[in-house]
């Protein structure tokens, strides 16, 4: 949005604010790393997979924040990192252009899904996908899981 805001051809929105949060201009590191929304994404796997750090910039991600993980987390990291950039990114054309919203704990259970199954697709060997990471994950479902049955049954 900042981007098409500079060139003056933001037509579909008349500012560049972020629509996960309507509190900022929205540049790439903003939508994908420092939004609320984004930023209780990545909390959410940086608890459940105890790491220490998040990316701070875009640029950084790839060359210095997934280099910086111990080695068998590397590949790991990067495809969660894919998936996280995806599904933020699908879920901010969906605001923008279906004026469809789906909830954080909808966009954890699409990114951990989709996770589990680039990781069960891929066949390279050298790939070396940690399952302690995939199993950490399957674990952080079903704790979503019951949280999101705890909220329904709240509601009633
Ligand atoms: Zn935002």
């Amino acid at each position: 949005m900042s981007n098409l805001a500079k060139i003056g051809c933001n037509f579909q929105n008349a500012t560049d604010t972020c629509v996960m949060c309507y509190n900022n201009s929205e540049t790439v590191d903003h939508l994908l790393i420092h939004c609320d929304f984004a930023s209780r994404i990545w909390a959410f796997y940086a608890n459940n997979l105890h790491i220490l750090t998040t990316p701070i910039s875009l640029d950084q991600v790839w060359l210095t924040w997934i280099p910086s993980l111990e080695a068998h987390r590397r590949t790991f990291w990067d495809l969660l990192t894919r998936a996280i950039f995806w599904n933020i990114w699908l879920e901010r054309n969906n605001r923008i252009f279906n004026l469809a919203f789906l909830s954080t704990t909808a966009i954890l259970f699409k990114i951990s899904h989709m996770l589990i199954d680039w990781c069960s697709a891929a066949r390279d060997p050298t790939l070396h996908v940690s399952s302690d990471s995939i199993q950490s994950v399957k674990r952080s479902l079903d704790f979503l899981s019951a949280r999101s049955a705890d909220l329904a049954s709240n509601s009633i």
